[in-house]
């Protein structure tokens, strides 16, 4: 099938900043019908992206306007992409968060987008290699940019981009420097067109989803990795789509309360049969795969505690806290020393 690729540059940038762009379509199109609407729907997004300027439309083949993200089947009709281990910049990109996709008999819910609009094309590009059912739902697990950046790809496709209620005004509240902090660790250049989309249905827990002879469970939780944490459920295959709720060989990374996130790790997957974490995995056993993040935060605690019965100032006891997993977990001095403070902030209060 074929796909309208347009030329974007940035509007304010000597010599011009550019890159190719997919703006994609709900009905898979013949080169005819494609070209037919080129001109009119690269107007149409030209006039919501006035910092870019647009040139050379054109319709191609699907597979040759860009790259395709791996997507591994995991269980009967659940993908998953599994995003690469480290921090945003030219050589990572923004391929960093699992990315998923669950698929029933009549459409297809997307779990998380990537953190650019190039990483969520690519995810288009793979999810329409597997199946050309419509995209109804993408489900953003949580506020972080590395998981929700893409989503204005399945946006346009006219999917619902649903969030835990909290999500809107963390995202609004944090966009622009989501933005502008992504953009200049990637270069401008793998960043063009990215925009923060924001939900368009705020989840109700317990609220389901039916994807056509197949019921998806969503679940909002109080504040624990983040304040905004969403899981998805597909009670057909026992798979849980916990977003960073669960992190696997990435350092975890705390943004929201620590006991707060080990009161939840004791409730979510309790149905659940296999476990996809938000990085890591991609497919963990459930409880035995949650162990390495509960000893991480129950150290963190105890540390944290410790630190504090002790009267050591911030400074001091953020270069011991949870010292101990050093070395068991990828970019330790990356995170560590941000949960660290954010324990200490926390328990000060108990
Ligand atoms: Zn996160």
């Amino acid at each position: 099938m074929y796909e309208l690729v347009v030329l974007t540059c940035l509007a304010a940038d000597a010599p011009p900043v550019c890159a190719e762009r997919l703006l994609p379509s709900a009905e898979p199109l013949t080169e005819a019908a494609c070209a037919a609407t080129a001109d009119q729907r690269a107007q149409a997004w030209a006039e919501a992206h006035l910092d870019l300027v647009l040139s050379e439309p054109r319709c191609a083949l699907r597979a040759e306007t860009g790259p395709v993200l791996s997507l591994e089947q995991v269980a009967p009709g659940v993908f998953v992409h599994t995003g690469k281990i480290g921090i945003p910049s030219p050589e990572t990109g923004a391929d960093l968060a699992n990315l998923g996709i669950i698929v029933g008999e009549e459409s297809i819910s997307v779990i998380d987008a990537g953190g650019s609009r190039a990483v969520g094309e690519a995810f288009y590009r793979a999810i329409r290699a597997i199946s050309d059912k419509p995209i109804e739902a993408v489900l953003l697990t949580h506020m972080h940019p590395d998981h929700t950046l893409g989503a204005g790809v399945f946006a346009e496709l006219g999917a619902d981009v649903i969030g835990h209620p909290k999500l809107d005004r963390a995202l609004r509240s944090r966009a622009e420097n989501y933005e502008t902090s992504l953009g200049a660790l990637l270069g401008a250049e793998a960043f063009i067109g990215t925009r923060a989309v924001f939900p368009t249905v705020a989840a109700e827990d317990g609220m389901e989803i039916d994807l056509g002879n197949r019921r998806i469970l969503l679940r909002i939780w109080p504040t624990a990795h983040t304040d905004n944490d969403l899981t998805v459920f597909d009670a057909k295959t026992g798979t849980l789509f916990a977003g960073d709720l669960v992190f696997d060989t990435h350092t975890p990374a705390l943004d929201g309360s620590l006991l707060g996130w080990r009161k939840v790790l004791d409730e979510i997957g309790e149905t659940a049969t296999r476990v996809i974490p938000g990085h890591g995995g991609p497919v963990l056993d459930w409880p035995a795969g949650g162990a390495p993040l509960r000893r991480y935060l129950g150290l963190l605690t105890e540390d944290t505690r410790a630190a504090l019965r002790k009267g050591e100032s911030l400074g001091e006891a953020t270069k011991h806290i949870a010292q101990g997993e050093a070395g068991k977990w990828a970019l330790f001095g990356e995170f560590n020393i941000r949960n660290a403070t954010a324990a200490y902030k926390e328990l000060e209060w108990e």
